[in-house]
C-alpha cells in the first residue's frame, strides 16, 4: 500500500503548525517547527499572500496529513460525508475519528497515528474479540478494542497508561491501560476535535 515515506516534520513545516505527526518528539525542543517555523527549501521564509484556493488547498491537506490519508481515500471520505445527513465537513471529520488507527492513537496505545496504523497491521489489537488487520475500520458504539495477550509486552503499549494520564482520553472513548483495552462510549462529536480545524474551506474546496 502507498504511503508517505519522506521527512514527516517537513508536513509540518509546509501547513505552518505543529501536526503531532511524531509522538513525544513533538512535545520536546528537538520538534522541527519549533526550532525552524517556517516552510521548507530556500525559499520558505519568504512571506506569500496566499489565494482563497491555496488557503482551502492547505486546510484539506493539513487534515489529510494529519489523519496520514492519501488524496484518493480522503476524496473518497468527502464524498461519503457530502453522502450523508447533516453539515458535510463535520461528517467528514467525524469519519476521520473513527477510523480504528486514530482510536488507538487517542486511546493512548500508540504515540502517533502511523505507530498506530503499524501496530494494527501487523495484528497487535482486537475488535469485539476479532483480530483485526485494518486501520481504516470504522468504529461504532459499543465497540471494544484490545490489545492481543500475546503483544501485551510490547514496550509502547507497555507504556499506555502513562501515555493517557499524560494525554488524557477523548470524551467518547473509555481507555483501561491497566487492562490494555478501550470501549467506544459515544460517537464522537465536533467538539470532540480539539485541533483548530475549518472544515468548511475543504468543502469548498471540493464543492468547486
Ligand atoms: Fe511536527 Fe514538530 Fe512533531 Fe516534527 S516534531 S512532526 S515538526 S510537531
Amino acid at each position: 500500500m502507498a504511503r508517505y515515506t519522506e521527512a514527516k516534520c517537513r508536513l509540518c513545516r509546509r501547513e505552518g503548525q505543529k501536526l503531532f505527526l511524531k509522538g513525544d518528539r513533538c512535545f520536546t525542543d528537538k520538534c522541527a517547527w519549533d526550532r525552524r517555523p517556517a516552510a521548507p527549501g530556500q525559499h520558505g521564509r519568504l512571506r506569500k499572500k496566499l489565494s482563497d484556493y491555496a488557503v482551502q488547498l492547505r486546510e484539506k491537506q493539513k487534515v489529510r496529513r494529519m489523519y496520514g490519508i492519501l488524496e484518493e481515500q480522503f476524496r473518497s471520505y468527502f464524498q461519503r460525508a457530502d453522502m450523508q445527513k447533516g453539515v458535510t465537513g463535520v461528517n467528514l471529520l467525524m469519519l476521520l475519528e473513527r477510523r480504528l488507527d486514530n482510536v488507538i492513537y487517542r486511546l493512548g496505545f500508540a504515540n502517533s497515528r502511523d505507530q498506530a496504523r503499524q501496530l494494527v497491521r501487523h495484528g497487535l489489537f482486537k475488535l469485539n474479540g476479532h483480530r483485526v488487520t485494518i486501520p481504516s475500520l470504522q468504529v461504532k458504539t459499543g465497540d471494544v478494542v484490545e490489545v492481543r495477550e500475546k503483544n501485551r509486552q510490547t514496550p509502547v503499549l507497555l507504556e499506555a497508561q502513562q501515555v493517557i494520564a499524560r494525554r488524557g482520553c477523548p470524551s467518547w472513548l473509555e481507555a483501561d491501560g491497566a487492562a490494555f483495552k478501550g470501549t467506544v462510549k459515544a460517537l464522537p462529536v465536533r467538539e470532540d476535535v480539539q485541533f483548530p480545524i475549518n472544515e468548511h474551506l475543504i468543502v469548498e474546496l471540493y464543492s468547486k
